[in-house]
């Protein structure tokens, strides 16, 4: 039977009576797929995409799962971020407004870990934490993870991107008597696929397509760069609008230097961030980038993992990505929070098998464009 209602999930009062406070008329999509499978303690891997509802589609199986008469910490879930825990926290809390004695526990960097050590003693039976900090604990012996039943996964795909990939491993190997393991992620990487392959059983796969609602509008374009060259097209689409912030991506951290370098001295505010940096450098220019105070930032995608940057006007793919899934992360830094983005790809020499592969493989409309002679865009017509 399909679920369409939460009287259908057959949910305890508690939690009828909270999610009827937060005015919530039926489940999302995600929450319909996910919750029949984690009531029976099923290995889910969970694809669906930011703001679908994901963390009340494992919260809700969790909450009924949990035995507060025992003080054995039950369920751990795992995020990239403080502020995501923190998120994950307060919204678990209010779904268990109705089960006070229900205790949930934030563990993450950045605050005294003696604050979180005494935390601890009151015995939590959730514990919402950063692999980092987490690993941290278990090391100063603050608990020991062979009761949880239960472990999530949230923003699979983000955390393992942030080269959480080994802790996350020796996190699950410590959870000696674990029942089983939810994975939510926006994109499916090779990486969430590793983690599924060592540490699922049998995993239920969901996938709740984007919908148009919440689907970034980003306006594509690949352009040749035989006739104009790379540098040149830059600039040319630099001069096109008032871009506030722009994001260029290049394959390699010397092309990131140099295109960064020729930029500059073509009067543009422009800086890089790639591999060689040290993290607090890549913060700064991070910051001056989020500020408005620098309006083209150059980078790699591997500089660019992982960190917190905001909605742009434009991304430029001055290399064809090495891996199509690249492309979806770049192109994903435009266009979000309803308003339109813009992203050129640019295609060199040989690049046209590759060009065609990824646009049917990632299902988006990159329409091809060249320069008329007044540096305009327009459309080009394929035979
Ligand atoms: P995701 O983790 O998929 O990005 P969230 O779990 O953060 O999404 O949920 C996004 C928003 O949707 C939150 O504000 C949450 O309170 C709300 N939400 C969750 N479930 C429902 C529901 N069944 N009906 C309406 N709103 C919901
Ligand atoms: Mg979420």
């Amino acid at each position: 039977m399909d679920i369409q209602t939460f009287e259908q999930m057959q949910l305890p009062e508690f939690i009828m009576k909270a999610v009827a406070d937060m005015g919530f008329e039926k489940p999302t999509p995600v929450q319909t797929l996910t919750v029949p499978p984690l009531m029976e303690r099923k290995d889910i891997i969970a694809k669906a995409p930011t703001g679908s509802g994901k963390t009340f589609a494992f919260g809700i199986p969790i909450l009924c799962h949990i035995d507060t008469a025992s003080k054995d910490i039950q369920v751990l879930i795992l995020g990239p971020t403080r502020e995501l825990v923190l998120q994950i926290s307060d919204e678990l809390r209010a779904l268990a407004k109705y089960k006070p004695e229900l205790r949930i526990t934030p563990l993450y960097g950045g605050q005294p870990i003696e604050k979180q050590q005494n935390a601890l003693k009151k015995k939590p039976h959730i514990i919402v934490a950063t692999p980092g900090r987490l690993l941290d604990l278990l090391h100063r012996r603050s608990l020991k993870l062979d009761t949880i039943e239960t472990v999530v996964l949230d923003e699979a795909d983000r955390m393992l991107d942030m080269g959480f990939l080994p802790d996350v491993s020796k996190i699950l190997e410590r959870v000696k008597n674990r029942k089983n393991l939810a994975m939510l992620s926006a994109t499916i990487s090779r990486e969430v696929m590793d983690i599924s392959w060592v540490y699922q059983r049998d995993p239920v796969e969901l996938t709740v397509p984007e919908d148009k609602e919440n689907k970034p509008q980003i306006a594509q374009y690949w352009l040749s760069c035989l006739a104009v060259p790379k540098n040149e097209a830059t600039l040319r689409i630099l001069r096109l609008a008032e871009f506030e912030r722009v994001i260029i991506f290049c394959n390699t951290k010397s092309m990131v230097r140099r295109l960064a370098e020729i930029l500059q001295h073509k009067g543009i505010n422009a800086d890089c961030i790639h591999g060689d940096n040290t993290q607090s450098l890549r913060e700064k220019v991070l910051r001056r980038f989020r500020s408005g105070d620098l309006q083209v930032l150059v980078a790699t995608d591997v500089a660019a993992r992982g960190l917190d940057i905001p909605n742009v006007d434009c991304v430029i793919n001055y290399d064809l990505p090495p891996e199509n899934e690249y492309y979806v992360h770049r192109i994903g830094r435009t266009g979000r929070a309803g308003r339109t983005g813009m992203s050129f790809l640019f295609v060199g020499y040989m690049d046209d098998v590759r060009l065609k592969d990824l646009i049917r493989r990632t299902h988006n409309d990159v329409i091809p464009v060249y320069f008329d002679e007044n540096c305009n865009l327009v459309q080009d017509v394929e035979e």
